[in-house]
């Protein structure tokens, strides 16, 4: 084992919510590392091909925090930031660009193609993290550490307390796909005459599908159910789903006209994950919260009111709420319990699995991420003090 340096704060995961951790931490003038097993940042909406902010606008009201102000900038100097409603629309190399360029431009020590396969704990606090990277071992230590893993790996393997629904409480997982030459896209008539047809797999009902800013048709209808953190199973939903794309890219040609020219440009390179592993936390955000709307006395971001959507056997599931609104995220849905050191950020923060659909789009992954960086960078200070370095950065609360 290699024993590098020490840092201030070290991220695992470099998705939005790792992204903005990392950058928050570093624009508070910390040291920070950011550790990607894949290529770059992005996560996502780079890996698995979904460069889409859904809900920018609207969880924002406009008023963007500095860091996704600071990211729609970046992108719109690569002229790749297509905001139609609410939504933000990218591509993954612009996504992938303008991330990298603001975590040099702030100093973060970026190490990609290196995998976290462990954490030493003594006395209830985070030592040092190891990483497996070109076949050989590092070890790295800091003062905090955020889990933006997405599966909460790092909460995993240091012990401390995670949840992990059942693949039924979970959401579908995806293999999204990229088309050319499609004559023309009007979601809405495709979705009402996709409604009516028969399609040829089951576990899919209804159509998904949008324009990213590189002219290709991104679409978003394969789904299987399985578990996303039993190694096997994740490998035969792999498999299963690239298989459906060559079901569904025919199927879409013969059944609308405008796709009868349809051809395939990419398939995403990782499987979707929407929901697998969170941290307990020391609050977790629970469904009947959310339908009580209760108060939050400690918020520090916000997700949506509304849950239980890409359910496993039908878009809704039989939980589905669709309540409006912003649902505030409570600073102890970010701290993982026992451990003194460790936050996490993004979609695995502390949620029951059946309401991860509430702060998993990408706006909010951006905004627990940044939460998180603060708190790290601070050493996890008291709510008042932490609120109020929040709203300097331009963050909505509640
Ligand atoms: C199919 C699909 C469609 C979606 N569509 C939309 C949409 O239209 N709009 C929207 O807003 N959101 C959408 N989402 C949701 C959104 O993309 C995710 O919830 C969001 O990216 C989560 O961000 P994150 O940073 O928490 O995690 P992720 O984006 O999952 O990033 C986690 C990162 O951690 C890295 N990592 C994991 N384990 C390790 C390890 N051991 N060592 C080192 N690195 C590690 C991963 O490689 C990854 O880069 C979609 C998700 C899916 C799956």
């Amino acid at each position: 084992m290699e024993t590098a340096d020490r840092y201030d704060v070290i991220v695992i995961g470099a998705g939005p919510g790792g992204f903005a951790a990392a950058l928050g931490a570093a624009r508070q003038g910390r040291r920070v590392l950011l550790v990607e097993q894949n290529s770059g940042p992005g996560g996502i909406a780079v890996f698995s091909g979904c460069p889409v902010f859904s809900g920018i606008a609207s969880l924002e009201s406009e008023q963007y925090n500095s860091v996704t102000g600071a990211l729609i900038e970046e992108l719109q100097k690569l002229d790749s930031a297509k905001i139609v409603g609410s939504t933000l629309t990218s591509s993954e190399a612009a996504v992938q660009l303008a991330m990298s360029r603001l975590l040099q431009k702030h100093g973060v020590k970026l190490l990609f193609y290196a995998t976290l396969v462990g954490a030493e704990v003594r006395e209830q606090r985070i030592e040092s993290v190891q990483v497996f990277c070109t076949g050989r071992h590092l070890s790295f230590s800091a003062s905090a550490y955020i889990d933006a893993s997405g599966d909460a790996v790092l909460a995993y393997l240091a012990g401390a307390e995670v949840i992990c629904g059942t693949p039924e409480e979970s959401m579908t997982r995806t293999v999204l796909f990229r088309l050319s030459n499609v004559k023309s896209f009007d979601k809405n008539s495709l979705k009402e005459r996709f409604a009516k047809k028969e399609f040829p797999l089951p576990n899919q009902d209804c159509f998904m599908g949008t324009t990213p800013t590189d002219g290709t048709v991104l679409m978003n209808l394969t789904a299987a159910a399985g578990d996303a953190l039993d190694p096997w199973d994740l490998t035969r939903m792999d498999l299963e789903l690239r298989e459906q794309v060559a079901v569904i890219l025919p199927w879409l040609q013969r059944e609308f006209p405008e796709f009868s020219e349809a051809r395939l440009v990419a398939v995403a390179p990782r499987i979707g994950v929407r929901a697998s592993r969170n941290i307990a936390g020391r609050q977790l955000i629970r469904c009947v919260d959310i339908d009580e709307n209760r108060p939050v006395n400690d918020p520090v971001a916000v997700g949506k009111r509304s849950y239980g959507e890409h359910f496993v056997h039908t878009f809704s599931s039989p939980w589905r709420k669709t309540h409006t609104g912003p649902q505030p995220i409570p600073y102890g849905a970010l701290l993982a319990a026992p451990l003194q050191n460790l936050a996490a950020a993004g979609r695995c923060i502390a949620v029951e699995t059946r309401a991860v659909s509430s702060i998993r789009l990408m706006p909010c992954c951006l905004a627990t991420g940044l939460a998180a960086g603060i708190a790290a960078a601070m050493q996890f200070p008291e709510y008042n003090i932490l609120a109020e370095k929040l709203l300097q950065e331009n963050c909505r609360l509640h």
